[in-house]
């Protein structure tokens, strides 16, 4: 469903991505790892298009992401067409964005209403299904302050979800939470890989990613250091970055 193949992307002088090779299959979870400024972010930040990369090729589901491939040359798409390939990515940040003046069930048919063009009453159904889903259906009307971060989390999850995504992109949703509160939101994440859904998680989530993952990918100063099974990767690293990151992270 993913296929990367060497991106690149440098802000100024700082070359982030050094050419990143990723290929995920549809229903596959990928946990990607990697020390703080390794890229990561960046790299997802590229996959949907909210960076322009300098260099290499991404395609979801087929289609070239921010361009045209026309005659053997790259046509940058209008901001009207790269919206349309973004939308089919839900991506869940580190912190919750929601919108503080609407209710959890209003952050959830945001989009779709928008967006979409989705008739009201529709989507408000569909939103309570979703919020359900999380295990917020009991908390429809409640604002973002009066839920806890692992709540916002989910509705954001929710929220994502909401427009029918191929693909999930989850930027450590779980690093600014409270330690008990993060177990229900890695709980929501293993269902949805568990549905079939596809994700990239970049997470130093261990457990999770062991459990979870079908391919971790361990990022070191924008370069793919080691990839392949969570036991491979985490259980028998091959580079010494590898083991040096892993050993930090007990
Ligand atoms: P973390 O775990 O801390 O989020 P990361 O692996 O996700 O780290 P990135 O956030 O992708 O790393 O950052 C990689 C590098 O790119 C860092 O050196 C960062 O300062 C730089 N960087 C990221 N975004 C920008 C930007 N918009 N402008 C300039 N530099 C940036």
């Amino acid at each position: 469903l993913v296929h990367a193949v060497n991106v690149t992307k440098s802000f100024h002088h700082n070359e982030v991505l050094k050419g990143i090779d990723l290929d995920v299959d549809r229903g596959q979870v990928v946990c990607l790892l990697g020390p703080s400024g390794s890229g990561k972010t960046t790299f997802l930040r590229c996959i949907n298009q909210l960076e322009t990369i300098d260099g290499g090729r991404i395609w979801v589901d087929g289609r070239l992401m921010g361009y045209d491939d026309r005659d053997g040359r790259l046509y940058r798409l209008k901001n009207k067409q790269i919206a349309a390939q973004r939308r089919e990515i839900g991506m869940v940040f580190q912190r919750f964005n929601l919108f503080p003046h609407m209710t959890a069930i209003e952050n959830v048919m945001e989009a779709p209403v928008q967006v979409k063009g989705e008739g009201k009453k529709e989507s408000r159904v569909r939103a309570q299904a979703l919020l359900d889903r999380v295990g917020l259906g009991d908390r429809c009307t409640a604002y973002p302050a009066q839920l806890s971060g692992g709540q916002q989390q989910r509705v954001a999850i929710a929220r994502a979800l909401a427009m029918q995504p191929k693909l999930m992109l989850f930027d450590e949703p779980t690093s600014a939470l409270d330690p008990e509160l993060v177990g229900e939101v890695l709980a929501v994440i293993r269902e949805l890989a568990d549905e079939g859904m596809t994700m990239i998680v970049v997470t130093h989530e261990m457990s999770f990613a062991r459990d979870v993952a079908d391919t971790v990918v361990f990022m070191d100063a924008g370069v793919v250091v080691e990839a392949g099974r969570p036991r491979e990767v985490l259980g028998n690293p091959q580079h010494q970055r590898t083991k040096t990151f892993l050993t930090r992270l007990h």
